[in-house]
């Protein structure tokens, strides 16, 4: 008996299989985990046994597959075969003639439901934490263990569809409802007892796949209703995905050829795609970035080693604006007092009512109880006092975005706090060393830089100024994790990490427009580069009017600093564009013209830049966006800006949404080899400018075949 599996039969003949897989915080699928699953069908297939339910004794039911297997495929054969034998064991599992009941105690995810949907019926705890689904096309792949099979035949195949396609959780009560869970339990006690329940009142279960009339529910793919959506569900995909993840294609065609086959043929279809998937670029790139990298980070990779962890019991906020509103709010939710500062009593309770507008929403929607909702609130307190702030283990100062302002309340702060607080500043553009020199204790000064809107963005940019010392950057670490963000370290510099790099995708689309490219075009190749917001739409967003001051700005540092400074040919568009008050969607007008029913690009923009006679190619334009970005985040890994690949990586996804299936700003160049990307560079440069000239490092690296690596 493998011992990831313990079985303990009862006096009704019933076999308990708990899965617990020695030495992991969660049961993942592979070798061991399918050892103990065989031991269990041994023990069912014994005379005295009538029925087996299978639960888990950690806190979740089955989370997934074991990606270090995965990592080690190197020929397609290895994924189909691997494949092939779990399916095997699951297929013989649920052919053994005697009831398989899962009870699901916790998440069934990936391979975890895979199992689940070998079993004849499914009952779950009512928990609406509890999650369910098939999670595999975000790393780029596709249930390769019966998923895209069972699951038409099971709900249907539109479905089916959305669940693997799309990747999103079901709740226990949304799964029921669509008739994958046979009933939902109070607790693990009344779980186990509808379990055993079920396997008695159905001692000779089947599968429905398994009867003779077996229908699939909504009919198979050559139905008329399910042609219908056969038709249009490519495109559907496409205008999401503009093809750029091969794993929602390929799990449309495992799901569309496996409901014209017989379920031993669908399974054997699903694997030679699941194999497809698990050698491809795409899942390659995700799997390295967003999972070991961002586990190497949460593990705290860039967390400075030998200082205590630290948690933060009570939070200052330094302006009550749309950042510290925001900021008062994941903190609270995390458990943190906060103090709310603002200049006005009323500023304050403004930001603090935001907090009450996201936690009346979320009450509405049943995502939290009037309770709860009360008691976050009851840890925010709005003041302009501040002597508040005693007592505060961290102060995050969220006031405009001007030194002077930023001084005085950082003197004004440190005069309330204990000398061992950490003091912050969530600047977007202002050097946290500069920022530093009003600060009485320049080595508990850092920057903490959040994105907008904070409640939803998932990243922390953590800037070290030339003073900050080891614990203080320790310390902001485990606050960033503590309310439940991921955390990238980066040195001081003009634009720190993302906003530099972010920059140069917005900048390059913009300096299209003044070539003549099309508009559209430019917009369009944004998307299709796999970026969330195309360059033109994206400046109008933030607005176009602070970027001639923050270029001036950069003018006179870069000047006093005796270094030369080369205008991006970009610059000249938005100054125009400014010029004519077309400053962006605050006014109603900027590349677009905005209104309540959305935006149109402005017509006027091809009278200002007329489109040349010779469209670019759309590839050309996507290299474009896509190598000014890349090369940018290599110039900040050269620079010591970023301190390490997996902060590149992860702070370009997380922090303005750099398209994910290349893996991050810095995969983008390991996938297609340093060499390749020296090469294409240098052409790019001799054709739109210097700015594409690679930096050193990548010829080094092109030169010595190397890549980017933390390890
Ligand atoms: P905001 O204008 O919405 O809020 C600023 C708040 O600070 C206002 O409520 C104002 O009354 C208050 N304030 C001003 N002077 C003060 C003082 N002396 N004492 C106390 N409160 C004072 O601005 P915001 O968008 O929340 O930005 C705040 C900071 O965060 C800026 O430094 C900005 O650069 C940075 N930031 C903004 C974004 C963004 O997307 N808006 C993103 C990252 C960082």
């Amino acid at each position: 008996m493998g011992s990831a599996i313990t079985l303990l039969m009862g006096d009704d003949g019933i076999v308990v299989a708990t899965m617990d897989l020695p030495g992991r915080p969660m049961n993942v699928v592979g070798d061991e985990l399918m050892a103990g699953i065989v031991a269990a069908m041994g023990r069912l297939a014994q005379v005295d046994a009538k029925g087996l339910v299978l639960t888990s004794a950690k806190g979740d039911f089955c989370a997934g597959g074991d990606l270090d297997r995965m990592s080690k495929w190197a020929t397609p054969q290895q994924p189909f075969e691997a494949s092939m034998a779990m399916k095997a064991v699951l297929r013989r599992l649920e052919l053994q003639g005697k009831p398989v009941v899962a009870a699901l105690n916790g998440h069934a995810l990936g391979g975890g439901l895979e199992i689940a949907l070998a079993a004849h019926a499914r009952f779950a705890v009512d928990d609406a934490r509890l999650k369910i689904g098939q999670p595999e096309v975000k790393l780029g792949l596709l249930p390769g263990s019966g998923g895209t099979v069972r699951l038409p035949r099971l709900v249907g195949i539109q479905q089916a569809l959305q669940i693997c396609a799309e990747g999103a959780d079901l709740s226990p009560q949304k799964a029921l409802a669509m008739g994958l869970l046979a009933g939902l339990a109070r607790d693990r006690d009344d779980l186990l007892a509808q379990a055993r329940a079920w396997c008695q009142a159905n001692p000779k279960a089947k599968q429905p796949w398994d009867q003779p009339k077996f229908r699939f529910p909504g009919g198979d793919s050559r139905a008329p209703a399910v042609v219908q959506m056969w038709s249009i569900a490519p495109s559907v995909a496409a205008q999401k995905s503009f093809g750029n993840y091969p794993a929602v294609q390929h799990i449309m065609s495992s799901i569309f050829e496996g409901g014209l086959l017989d379920f031993d043929a669908a399974s054997t279809v699903e694997s030679r795609y699941f194999a497809a998937c698990a050698m491809s670029a795409e899942s390659k790139n995700m799997i390295g970035t967003l999972w070991y990298q961002l586990n190497a980070i949460k593990k705290g990779a860039s967390r400075p080693e030998g200082v205590p962890k630290s948690t933060v019991k009570k939070l200052g906020i330094l302006g009550a604006g749309m950042m510290g509103a925001g900021i008062a709010y994941v903190s609270a939710k995390a458990g943190i007092e906060v103090v709310l500062l603002d200049t006005s009593q009323q500023a304050a309770e403004r930001g603090k009512a935001y907090s009450q507008g996201l936690l009346d929403k979320a009450v509405k929607k049943g995502r939290s109880t009037a309770e709860k909702r009360d008691a976050l609130l009851a840890r925010i307190t709005p003041t302009t006092d501040f002597a508040a702030l005693a007592g505060c283990d961290l102060v995050i100062e969220a006031v405009f975005e001007d030194r002077a302002v930023k001084a005085e309340v950082t003197k004004k702060a440190e005069s309330a706090i204990g000398a061992g607080a950490v003091f912050a500043s969530n600047t977007s553009t202002l050097p946290i060393s500069g920022l530093a020199e009003a600060s009485t204790r320049p080595a508990n000064f850092i920057g903490l830089h959040f994105f907008s809107p904070v409640d939803k963005m998932p990243l922390v940019e953590i800037i070290v100024g030339e003073r900050t010392s080891a614990e203080t950057l320790a310390r902001a670490f485990d606050y960033v994790l503590q309310i439940g963000k991921t955390p990238i370290v980066v040195n001081d510099s003009r634009g720190f990490y993302t906003s530099r790099v972010f920059g140069t995708y917005v900048m390059e689309g913009i300096a299209m427009l003044q070539e003549g490219v099309h508009p559209r075009s430019i917009e369009a190749a944004g998307l299709q580069a796999g970026m969330p917001m195309p360059p033109l739409a994206l400046q109008d967003e933030v607005s176009l009017s602070l970027s001639p001051h923050v270029a001036e700005q950069t003018k006179k540092d870069l000047a006093a600093e005796g270094r030369p400074y080369a205008e991006h040919p970009g610059m000249g568009v938005v100054r125009q564009l400014c010029e004519i008050g077309r400053i962006g969607k605050k006014a109603g007008r900027g590349f677009y013209d905005w209104n309540d029913d959305g935006k149109q690009l402005w017509p006027g923009l091809t009278t200002l830049y007329p489109t040349a006679a010779v469209q670019p190619e759309q590839r050309e334009l996507i290299d474009r966006l896509m190598f000014a970005q890349a090369n940018e985040a290599a110039r900040c890994l050269q620079e010591g800006v970023l301190r390490s690949v997996a902060d590149g990586n992860i702070g370009s996804i997380f922090g303005w949404g750099f398209a994910p299936f290349h893996g991050g700003a810095l995969q983008f160049i390991n996938a297609m080899g340093a060499a390749a990307f020296v090469a294409r560079a240098r052409e790019l440069a001799a054709r739109f400018g210097p700015r594409f000239e690679p930096a050193p490092l990548l010829v080094t690296m092109a030169a010595d075949g190397g890549r980017f690596d933390d390890r």
